[in-house]
Parts: C-alpha cells; structure tokens; sequence
C-alpha cells in the first residue's frame, strides 16, 4: 500500500508517494504556484473570503487531485494522506472556517461576531473531500493540529524535525517562504510570528522568477569578473550552468543544463555578488540599469526592491522577535532555516543580504521540515500521537507583527535601505531614534552545517513531475455588459474572457492565471459595472 505525504504552502504544494511498506519515497511532484489566484496569503484569505470558502476548497482540492494524478497508481492502493501546512491552507483544504485567520485583532473579531477556532488534529475518509473526482475509497486524510489558532502544523514541524525543543542556548528557527514562519527559544519561553514576506523571497513576483523547480537559477558564485550560475536539475539537484557576463549578459560558456528562470534563492545570491562586487551601488540602484544573467533573463532595479521588501520583512521579524526576547543580537547562539528557500541558499549570501542573522554563533540548514513531518506522520504510527502531545503540552508567546510597534520601526528602516537606497549608518541612526539597538558590525563567523542537501531527499533518481495546469475556470454573469472587451484588455495576465453562453453574457477568469482581488482591474474598468468578481461560480 502506499501513502501521499503533502505539503500545501503559500506559494506552491509539494507532494511524495510513499511506499508504506519500505517507507522509501517512490516520487515526487510539485506545483509552481498556488492555485488560488494571487501569490500570496492575503490574496488566498481575501479571495476565499469574497468568493466563498467552498470555491476555494474546491480549487485547491482540485489541485490535489492532479498532483495525486500525476503519481499513477491505483487509488485503491492508497491508504493514507497526511497534509502539513499553515492553518489558513489546511482550513481551505478542509473547507472550515478562516475568518479568524482573516481578521487580526480581539475587537474586531468581536464586532464581527468571530471566535477563534480551535484547530485540533483530524483523520477522516479522503471520500469526504475529494469525492468521486479520484476514487480514494479507502483512504484516510490525517491532518496534523495547530498550537494557537495562528500558530500552526507548519510551525510545529519546524520546532520538531530540528532540535529547537531541546536547545538550551538562544535559537531562532525560520521556515522562508512567501509567509515566513519563525520561532525564538530563550530558555523555556518560545515566542512564535511571521513575515508576510511576499513571492518574491520564492522567486515569484520579480521579471525573470519562478519556484524552486527544474530550470531554476538556485544560485550563483564568481569565477573571476564572470557569474557561474547554478541550476536545478529535473531531480532538484544543483548543478552547474552557463558562465555569463552579468553586465552584458554575454554568455561566457553554455552548458548542458539551460537556465529558465531564476528563484528566490538564485536572487539573493544575485544581489549579494553585485553588493559585494558594486554593481549594486546602493539598493535599488544598478549601476548597469540592470543585472543580466542570460539573453533573456535580467533582474531590474524593481525586482530589487520587491526582493528587498522579503528580505525586509523577514530581518524585520527577526530582529523584533530577539528585542521581544529580551536578547543583545550577539546573544543568539543558533540559527535555524527551514524550507524550500532555506535549504537552497547559500547561507553566507543570505548572511551578506540580512535574510539570515549575521551574529549568530551556528547557522543550521534542515530542509522542507513541513514535507518532513508530513513523511513521518505517515510511516510512523506513533508520530501523530506525538505531534498532539506536543500541541496540547507546548506554550508559545505569540507576537502579531502586524499590530507590533517594533516591528514597524524595523520594516520602515529596512524599507527605506531596500527601496529608497538609505546606508547602513542611516539606518543604525533611526535605530538610536528608535531606542532600539543598532546591527552589530560583524567579525566572527559563525559555524556553518547543512542537514539536507536538497527538497526531496530519497527522490535523486526520479525525475520531479511538475503540474503546470492547476487552477480552474470560473465564470460570473455579467448583467448589463456591453462586450466592450475593455476588462480583457485592461488584464495584465489574460486571465478573462468575454462570452454569450446560453443567452446569457458571462465572464470567465482563470484562476491559474489571475493576480488575485489585489489586482481587480477588470472590475475596475468596465463602464456599466456588469462584474464584481463576487458572484462567481465554477465551471463544471
Ligand atoms: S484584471 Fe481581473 S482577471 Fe485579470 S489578473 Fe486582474 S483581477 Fe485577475
Ligand atoms: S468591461 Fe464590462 S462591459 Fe466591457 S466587456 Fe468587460 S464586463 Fe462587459
């Protein structure tokens, strides 16, 4: 029989057969984005809830199936899934209620009449919500339990599958990603929070980007006055790739393995080479205009101040959780990273950018713990048992940096650094006005270890299926309309169409391709307002 372990993250799910007998991964695929439109958390929550919960579960279920698809088995040898992920994905894959996610703040919870939900562990009959789609008939989804309602499975995986629980000196454990969940253990008190980083921090929402995936630029180093850029192989290993002139974009030497694009990784390696060698004068300003990596792939001014903003965002929520501890920075003895994003980059780069805390005595780097627990819950019977323990035993501080002062006094300061090219001085100088403690200038470096070499560990030999087609189609009335076409012209992505369908004209959105209820430029622009983007159905 076999098991599907499965992470549902912000910017992408990951999903691996297991064979439940020898417990070894059999294959693994992925998606490259969310299928829900937009790319980040606050467009999932905004769009779930405008729309409804139902059609997003559906989509996202939707999405599911396909990567289960993709592994070709016969559903009837499928036992179990077990699913790790953030409260707000695990809510909408099991279509329970988000609004306490949604809407931050005791008073207006109580306004809208919301209670915190208690998300406790649950196994039930994947038939539940897959229904007749796929013909898992007999095979249960496990779903692991959140700490708080905002702290949740993803969280926990990432203070289990490290030594975090048991570190006696201070430890800072940070899942990157597109909402960057972090932790901070001094002595017995643990504080938890996140970044809403944005995509770009996974290589979305920048020119050139991707996910983490087949064709990805993960990093790059310098050989000489050259760029050597390194890319993911169809097994999610790191090889070498083509030399290029990142000033003109000359290609030095090519090699066997093609650049596509470049992730969240690739672009933190970028901006820490041109920092370091001045190509980057001072952020966002590019001596050149631009970085070029390839004939086609080039990083802008812009896409350096969308990358500094996760960057930002993510340093930010740091430093506010070590001030929240009651930490000097020099004090952190360990740093933790987690995820996609922290098990690719190269941490001295990350160091050189602040995504990772200079001033740490050890840097450890773990892998997708999310995945990892997702594994353990299946092979293990115990493990789950284990995880509710833990649950209901552990005490967490945890600090909404959305409504944390400090947090706002580091974001505007690192904002400034990223977008408005403010030094380093400068910014130790809001610091003081702040009262707060300035960035330690750094001599010592600290001890460096990889636990995980790659993603999908076990999976070398087999190529990653990617699923590219997720998402669906959904369709609103559009009362009134005129078929001036003004919404499919005004759509950056093509994601809208006009139509006459059974009398009746409607609008149909591509949820793989659409920006999300950020964007609503459609909406926007039609003169007899005949579209909400509200009253949508999807298509069957
Ligand atoms: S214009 Fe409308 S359909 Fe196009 S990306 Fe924006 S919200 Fe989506
Ligand atoms: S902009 Fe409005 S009126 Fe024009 S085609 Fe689109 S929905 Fe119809």
């Amino acid at each position: 029989m076999y098991g599907i372990a499965m992470d549902l993250g912000t910017s992408g799910f990951r999903a691996q057969l297991i064979d439940l007998g020898t417990r070894q991964i059999i294959k693994t695929s992925m998606t490259t984005k969310h299928p829900l439109p937009g790319a980040n958390i606050t467009d999932h929550l905004d769009f779930a809830i405008t729309v409804g919960e139902d059609i997003a579960h559906e989509i996202i279920i939707d999405t599911v199936c396909k990567l289960i698809t993709t592994f070709n088995v016969d559903p009837l040898q499928i036992s179990k899934i077990a699913v790790c992920g953030n409260p707000i994905q695990l809510s909408l894959f099991q279509n329970s209620e988000i609004r306490d996610l949604a809407y931050a703040g005791k008073n207006m919870q109580k306004r809208l009449g919301i209670e915190n939900i208690e998300r406790q562990a649950r196994i039930f009959p994947a038939s539940g919500i897959i229904k007749n789609r796929i013909g898992l008939d007999v095979c249960a989804v496990i779903v692991p339990p959140a700490v708080q309602h905002e702290v949740g499975a993803d969280a926990l995986a990432m203070m289990m599958k490290t030594d975090f629980l048991e570190q006696t000196a201070p430890t800072l454990v940070t899942d990157y990603g597109t909402n960057a969940e972090m932790a901070i253990k001094v002595g017995n008190r643990i504080i938890t929070g996140s970044a809403a980083a944005g995509p770009a921090i996974e290589g979305q929402g920048v020119s050139c980007g991707m996910l983490a995936g087949p064709g990805a630029i993960s990093d790059v180093n310098l050989e000489g006055k050259y760029w050597r850029l390194t890319v993911l192989d169809e097994s999610m290993t790191s090889r070498p790739s083509y030399l290029v002139d990142p000033c003109s974009g000359d290609v030095i030497e090519r090699a066997v393995l093609e650049p596509m694009g470049i992730t969240g990784t690739g672009l933190i390696a970028c901006l820490a080479l041109a920092m370091q060698t001045g190509l980057i004068e001072r952020p966002p300003r590019l001596k050149y205009g631009k970085l070029m990596l390839t004939e086609g792939i080039r990083i802008s001014e812009n896409d350096i101040k969308e990358a500094g903003k996760a960057i930002g965002a993510i340093r930010a929520a740091q430093l506010t959780l070590i001030i929240e501890a009651g930490l000097a920075y020099e004090e952190l003895e360990n740093t933790y990273m987690t995820g996609a994003s922290g098990t690719y980059v190269d941490p001295w780069k990350a160091m050189y950018v602040g995504s990772c805390p200079k001033y740490s005595g050890r840097i450890v780097q773990f892998g997708n713990t999310s995945l990892s627990l997702a594994r353990d819950i299946l092979t293990d019977d115990s493990k789950l048992a284990e995880v509710i323990d833990l649950a209901n035993k552990i005490k967490v501080d945890h600090l909404m940096m959305a409504t944390s002062a400090t947090f706002k006094k580091f974001y505007t300061c690192e904002l400034s650094f990223w977008t408005e090219g403010m030094d380093m001085e400068s910014y130790n100088h809001f610091l003081k006005i702040y009262k707060l403690p300035i960035l330690p200038s750094v001599s010592a470096e600290p001890q460096m270890v990889k636990c995980t070499l790659d993603d999908a560990p076990d999976a070398k030999d087999q190529n990653i299926r990617i699923v590219d087609d997720i998402g669906v189609m959904v369709e609103e009335e559009a009362v009134g309309c005129i078929m001036c076409h003004q919404c499919e012209i005004e759509c950056p992505e093509k994601a809208i169409s006009n139509m006459e369908k059974d009398g009746a004209l409607v609008v149909m959105y591509s949820t793989q391709k659409c920006l999300g209820t950020a964007c609503k430029r459609c909406v926007n622009v039609c003169p007899v307002k005949a579209i909400n983007y509200r009253d949508i159905r999807i298509l069957s």
